[in-house]
């Protein structure tokens, strides 16, 4: 019933005010669910040829498809994969460049909630192609500190987990960790990344705590840089019984070495 009347509000506000692509701003031909005309999604860098545990590219120039595609082989696996597998399945369809990074930082900065549902879409349908029997039982947003969070006025891992539990109808864990204010990762190198302190991370929520036991959990984040803040979050849900632990990220950034 919700649905359907969310439906009709939205045909009634497309034929007043049509939809444009985020990207181009031409006008789009019908209601699309990521705001993309088909060219701009098309020439997004997908993240094709990634290693199924980090997500890192392992092809070079893999990433400059312009199609979806759907690997059939056994999972590629990145050389610290091999031995420490940063999750059990790491779903993250785009490169963090051009119009994805683009994308990105105007709803890091601009709060733009638009870009956020495009992302989230991207990501959702990557999901469903990726691992269509293998859905979690729980969303785990990654926290922001409480400043920085008051300062943005919103979490954008948040936003994105939200969109996803509503398509997907998996329930969300808001309240379940906190994050210790530390320096901006921006700010950071990537070694100083990987040092961060392991306890940044902190449960709130004991009762949520205590469901973990034999999850199946996800990590929902923006950008996946080093992997050391997804790490450091499945280091502690593990810890905590979580039988199994995927991460789930709009972006990934091209090398561990850039
Ligand atoms: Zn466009
Ligand atoms: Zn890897």
């Amino acid at each position: 019933m919700k649905k359907s009347i969310n439906r009709a509000l939205n045909w009634l506000w497309e034929q007043h005010f049509p939809m444009l692509c985020l990207l181009c701003e031409q006008e789009l031909a019908s209601t699309s669910p990521d705001h993309l005309c088909q060219y701009c999604r098309l020439a997004l860098p997908f993240n094709v040829g990634a290693c199924s545990c980090c997500a890192i590219p392992l092809q070079p120039g893999a990433d400059h498809t312009n199609e979806i595609r759907l690997c059939q082989k056994p999972p590629l696996l990145c050389g610290q994969c091999l031995t420490k597998p940063l999750a059990d399945h790491a779903v993250v369809p785009l490169i963090h460049r051009g119009n994805a990074a683009h994308l990105m930082h105007r709803l890091k900065f601009n709060q733009g909630e638009p870009e956020g549902r495009a992302l989230a879409h991207i990501l959702l349908t990557h999901i469903r192609l990726k691992c269509p029997n293998r859905l979690p039982d729980l969303l785990v947003p990654v926290p922001m500190a409480y400043w920085p969070a008051v300062k943005r006025g919103f979490n954008q891992a948040r936003l994105l987990a939200d969109c996803l539990g509503r398509e997907l109808d998996l329930p969300v864990a808001h309240t379940l960790l906190t994050r210790r204010l530390g320096p901006s990762q921006r700010s950071l190198s990537r070694a100083e990344r990987r040092r961060m302190a392991p306890d940044n991370f902190r449960w709130r929520n004991e009762t949520e705590q205590n469901a973990l036991r034999g999850k199946h959990v996800a990590v929902v984040d923006d950008v996946m840089t080093t992997g050391a803040t997804a790490r450091q979050i499945i280091k502690l849900l593990r810890l905590h019984g979580a039988a199994r632990v995927d991460v789930w990220c709009a972006t990934r950034t091209p090398s561990l070495h850039q």
